[in-house]
């Protein structure tokens, strides 16, 4: 009977969060706590939305507010010149009246939906189906920040004082073009800091759209538009200057990992707070129920074409689940019946990539290493090389190309091993460290898994992509982040956003 409870509540786990032990020490603020959060998609099932809004997204033609103009160095300058200016007047007002722009910010985004959806489409190639929950997570982010503020106003901590960070640089990445640049922008925002925003180069009227709808809450309570700046920049010279202005106090960016290698050899003591790469695994052991782990690997690995930080890139099988020829032919089934097409066909499960493949994620969509076999080969369908048939290729070996290195793309590399003990090691091998799963119905095999594995977010018999603001803090370990290592929609974001003074646990 128990062990029968046991399974039937691990079935319906959702995702488990971080062991707190390797949480980041941060001060004892008094968490929001007991106040009611509801997520955006639950008080709207995404599903609904999804299709009306799809329906206005084939024929609607986006507005871009503000129209799209490339900074020069100048511009650069002077921008950071305006957001200077406004630093301390933005500091100075309350945490409350601060919080009060992200409500309105969540309205107006909310109200953006189908302009929101329809940019992303268009821009990113993004299907209706992860744009849709996109806007949900934007909403959260402005509607969960705006309640940590509480956490920032005098006397929340004992004896301790906040003090933002000050002017802020968000280069958030192309692959969640609205969530992160929405998060990362409001959160420092709300904290008390003036932001410059550099949308990604590949979707800058993502971002526009999206700062449109906070620009709007902006006007509507009198806040100067100084405070929250879009700078579109190619990368190089002006990029650089951006980054590198001595008015600039910190950096939060979402990216690669060779982007925040770049930042930190552009100026040395740059204060980067930094989410980066991932290469991770989804470890399936003998007792894992496989209809729903074929289910989750094919999430993971496929959503929006395999370009997420946190999406699986390898599937570890354990003893018997690697000699599975059901397994095997599940896995092969639910990968070939993934329609591939454009994102603005409805019919789409997979969209296109975002930029045509190059680099290791051409190679690995195209070659075989040592030991490896196609179970689903990949085939290209346009001739620009941004549309491809997933693929899944069996016996990637322990320490080569494709078992260390992030590809980003729709390309699912399975290793196989005897024990759980060797699948961990494997999972752990990467320098990186961002998110991990397990398929299991053994509650030994998940205590010892959650126990050794490395990662910022370890999930058991869940899908390892679409973290959910406030119940799946963001973030990763090792490599995967730099800087204080707060997690993106988690308790203590916003209060790492500054520095906090004579408080008794302050770090
Ligand atoms: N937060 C996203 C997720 O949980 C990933 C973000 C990223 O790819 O940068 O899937």
């Amino acid at each position: 009977g128990q062990r029968a409870a046991f399974l039937a509540s691990v079935r319906d786990s959702v995702g488990l969060s971080l062991d707190p032990r390797r949480q980041p020490r941060r001060p004892a603020v008094a968490a929001p706590a007991d106040a009611p959060f509801e997520n955006a998609a639950d008080t709207d099932p995404a599903v609904a939305r999804s299709r009306r809004w799809a329906a206005e997204v084939l024929v609607r033609d986006v507005r871009v507010p503000d129209g799209i103009r490339i900074a020069s160095v100048d511009d650069v300058d002077a921008a950071v010149a305006r957001a200077h200016a406004v630093r301390e007047r933005w500091a100075a007002t309350s945490p409350h009246d601060r919080a009060e722009v992200l409500r309105l910010a969540a309205r107006h985004l909310e109200e953006a939906r189908g302009d929101l959806v329809a940019t992303m489409v268009q821009e990113a190639g993004k299907t209706v189906g992860e744009a849709d929950p996109e806007v949900s997570e934007a909403v959260d982010f402005a509607r969960y920040y705006a309640e940590q503020a509480a956490q920032l106003a005098e006397g929340a901590v004992p004896g301790a004082r906040f003090r933002p960070e000050g002017l802020t640089v968000v280069t958030p990445p192309w692959n969640f073009p609205v969530a992160i640049p929405v998060g990362s922008v409001l959160s420092s925002l709300v904290a008390g800091s003036p932001v410059l925003v550099k949308p990604a180069p590949q979707t800058p009227r993502c971002v526009q759209v999206a700062m449109g709808a906070v620009h709007r809450a902006m006007d509507e309570l009198g806040v100067p538009r100084d405070v929250l700046q879009v700078v579109l920049s190619p990368e190089g010279e002006i990029g650089r200057r951006l980054v590198t202005h001595p008015d600039v106090a910190r950096v939060v960016l979402t990216g690669s990992i060779e982007t925040a290698e770049l930042f930190s050899s552009w100026r040395a003591d740059l204060d980067v707070l930094a989410e980066t790469s991932g290469k991770n695994a989804l470890v399936v052991t003998p007792s894992a129920d496989v209809d729903l782990a074929v289910a989750d690997v094919v999430r993971s690995a496929f959503g929006h074409a395999g370009q997420k930080c946190s999406a699986a890139s390898l599937l570890i099988l354990v003893g018997s689940a690697g000699r599975s020829d059901r397994l095997r032919r599940q896995l092969a089934d639910a990968v070939t019946s993934l329609a591939v097409g454009p994102p603005t066909d409805l019919a789409t499960t997979m969209g296109p990539l975002t930029e045509p493949a190059s680099g290791k994620l051409l190679r690995a969509l195209t070659t075989l290493d040592p030991g490896e076999e196609w179970l689903v080969q990949p085939r290209r369908l346009d001739d620009e090389g941004r549309l491809w048939t997933p693929g899944v290729k069996y016996g990637v070996q322990p320490g080569s190309s494709f078992h260390l290195t992030e590809v980003f793309g729709p390309v699912l590399g399975v290793m196989r091993v005897e024990t759980l003990d060797e699948a961990i090691a494997l999972q752990n091998a990467p320098t990186f460290g961002l998110t991990g799963g397990l398929h299991s119905l053994d509650e030994e095999e998940i205590e010892t898994w959650l126990d050794r594995v490395e990662v910022g977010n370890a999930y058991v018999n869940r899908h390892i992509t679409g973290a959910i603001v406030r119940r799946q803090p963001f973030g990763g370990w090792k490599a995967s982040s730099v800087g204080p290592g707060a997690k993106a929609g988690g308790p203590n974001y916003v209060a790492a956003l500054g520095t906090w003074s004579d408080g008794p646990e302050v770090p």
